[in-house]
């Protein structure tokens, strides 16, 4: 570049970085406020959580008491980076709920580290659960040898039973933070889990006819779903979100789902990774291979959100969702 452009560009940046600096709102809303920005006129616990099932939990017992604030929302638990809006969110939080079991609690430390707010508790949920209560994540290895370790299922939250203790954990970490409100806390914690034992006698009912309860799940999240519904779900599309199926991992799903005395029909894809054809591979192969009817059904694992959509009654909403459009396609 010559002088004559070099003085032309610096100029051009001298005058970007002033514009920059007239215009209120270059880093977040209109007022010139990070959107993230707490209300002053609250004096409750701040609360975060990492993904949105967490939020509806949260602000279901939170009430007026406490203020609920949902972190990641196009991208999941398994894909997502922090910005500095969200990095900015944390700074001023009193209590972070992650779920934990190696989903999400990694990205919390690095937000709290990042934030520099020392004082802020992050609370692994899941690792409340008692461990009888936890599953391993699905295998479909044949060769267990000494170095074949299994992880724990993270996906609690799609057992309405295992929302119902999560709740339980919230609620009292809310009531040693806030005593004074203590008995709000306990009386919307005991309502919200009344909802949460109707969501699961909705699905045990709709599930309850079906002789047919086989499935292949998009990725490994459907362990704690299968049992509190009772389903039978034989293989994963996925080992990773987002990462294909090798051809050996494909032709022993074929395999599984193929067997004359027990072909498995249902294939469950997920809005998060719409794009992927996986699952329509795998249902084009069972109709080549004789299986009566191969489906599609959409099921979400609730690991993303519109922030639009995200209110308390959001997971209840998803969990029906999910529950009628499986029902509606099993046999
Ligand atoms: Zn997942």
């Amino acid at each position: 570049m010559n002088r004559v452009l070099l003085l032309k560009a610096t100029g051009l940046v001298t005058a970007i970085a002033a514009i920059t600096l007239l215009v209120p709102g270059c880093s977040g809303t209109p007022d010139g406020k990070r959107q993230n920005d707490w209300p002053a006129d609250h004096a409750g616990p701040k609360v975060v959580v990492s993904f949105a099932p967490l939020y509806s939990f949260a602000a279901s017992v939170a009430g007026d008491d406490a203020i609920v604030k949902n972190v990641m929302t196009s991208k999941g638990p398994h894909d997502f980076d922090p910005t500095a809006d969200d990095i900015a969110l944390v700074t001023q939080a009193d209590l972070f709920f992650v779920v934990g079991l190696g989903l999400d609690e990694k990205k919390a430390e690095v937000m709290r580290t990042r934030s520099g707010n020392k004082n802020m508790k992050i609370i692994e949920l899941g690792e409340q659960l008692d461990k009888k209560d936890l599953c391993e994540g699905f295998c479909t290895h044949a060769d267990h040898g000494a170095d074949h370790k299994h992880d724990t299922d993270p996906h609690v939250w799609l057992s309405p039973t295992h929302a119902a203790k999560l709740v339980g954990f919230i609620r009292d970490e809310l009531k040693s933070k806030d005593p004074a409100h203590a008995a709000g806390y306990d009386a919307r914690a005991a309502a919200y889990i009344e909802k949460l034992n109707a969501v699961k006698a909705y699905g045990t009912e709709k599930f309850k006819d079906k002789q047919d309860k086989k499935l292949v799940s998009f990725h490994d999240s459907l362990a704690y779903f299968e049992e509190c519904f009772q389903l039978n779900v034989r293989g994963v599309l996925t080992k990773k979100p987002g990462q294909d199926v090798s051809n050996k991992e494909m032709t022993e799903l074929i395999r599984i789902c193929t067997k004359k005395t027990s072909p498995v029909r249902v294939i469950l894809t997920e809005p998060q990774y719409s794009t992927s054809s996986q699952g329509e591979i795998l249902r084009k192969e069972l109709v080549n291979s004789g299986v009566t009817d191969p489906v599609l059904v959409e099921f979400d694992t609730l690991e993303t959100v519109r922030p639009d959509e995200l209110t308390p009654d959001w997971y209840e909403k998803k969990m029906r969702d999910n529950i009628d459009r499986l029902a509606e396609k099993m046999k």
